[in-house]
């Protein structure tokens, strides 16, 4: 069951086109990886799926549950199921991470979250992603390690529980224990009725997390699509012959 469906996406930053063409068909269950040099649209595409203001689409779809969301803005996105983990998480200073996964979690149902309630579900979560407790009372991301914004990242991800989920190099600065336990953290979140977009420049995760498919993107277009065994291929040479592909 078709979860998204990009289809012929184009968009533009000013003035630059990005996105030129993108075509992605995402089902319920799958998990897929987004690889590509440096520049080639990959964060860009995260942020066109989230609705970031400052990417204007030009042509195409973008089909999510059925609905086209091009118009839409990313708090709607956000209830509708969409979720983006950044590549650079934000601190800030005076919210703490219970309270803010809490206030997050109130925003996107609708429903109000106790206290205790909420507390007993953070801190299962927490324990999965082996992050101590006391970091749910700690100012959000404020002197947190590279690593530990990450899982903070992926805790965010397991308590707002999106349809799609969409991880722009979570991966990125981490230490090979930390990748591990990311990566299996969003393994963990993945069942039949959600599904998972990873952006990812290493092969490490991509042993943990099994993805169904493997997309190479290169000047704002998918140009290959294949299994696990294209990331290794990737490894060994490169985007060289995808990008001869392109002239
Ligand atoms: P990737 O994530 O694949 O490395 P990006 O999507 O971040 O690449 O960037 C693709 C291109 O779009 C780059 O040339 C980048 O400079 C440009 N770009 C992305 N965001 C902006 C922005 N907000 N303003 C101007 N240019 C941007
Ligand atoms: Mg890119
Ligand atoms: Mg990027």
């Amino acid at each position: 069951e078709k979860i998204m469906d990009i289809k012929n996406l184009h968009s533009k930053v000013e003035d630059a086109e990005i996105l030129k063409g993108l075509n992605l068909k995402i089902n319920k269950g799958e998990i897929h990886v987004i690889m590509g040099p440096n520049g080639a649209g990959k964060s860009t595409l995260a942020n066109v799926l989230m609705g970031h203001p400052k990417h204007e689409i030009t042509d195409g779809e973008i089909i999510f549950n059925d609905k086209n969301i091009n118009d839409l803005s990313v708090d709607k996105r956000a209830k509708e199921g969409l979720f983006l983990s950044f590549q650079y998480p934000e601190e800030i200073p005076g919210v703490t991470v219970e309270n803010f996964l809490r206030t997050s979690k109130s925003a996107i149902t609708d429903e109000k979250q106790g206290i205790f309630a909420f507390r007993k579900v953070l801190k299962e979560k927490m324990e999965l992603l082996e992050m101590d407790e006391t970091y749910a009372g700690r100012y959000l991301n404020q002197g947190f390690s590279g690593g530990e914004k990450k899982k903070n990242e992926i805790l965010q991800m397991t308590i707002l529980e999106p349809k799609l989920a969409i991880l722009d190099e979570t991966d990125s600065g981490l230490d090979i224990d930390a990748i591990r336990i990311v990566s299996k953290g969003v393994k963990a979140y993945s069942n039949d009725e959600n599904a998972i977009l990873v952006i990812t420049h290493y092969n490490k995760i991509l042993d943990y997390l099994e993805p169904d498919y493997v997309h190479v993107l290169v000047d704002g277009k998918i140009v290959k699509t294949g299994g696990a065994e294209l990331a290794d291929k990737i490894e060994q040479k490169g985007y060289e012959e995808f990008k001869k592909d392109l002239s």
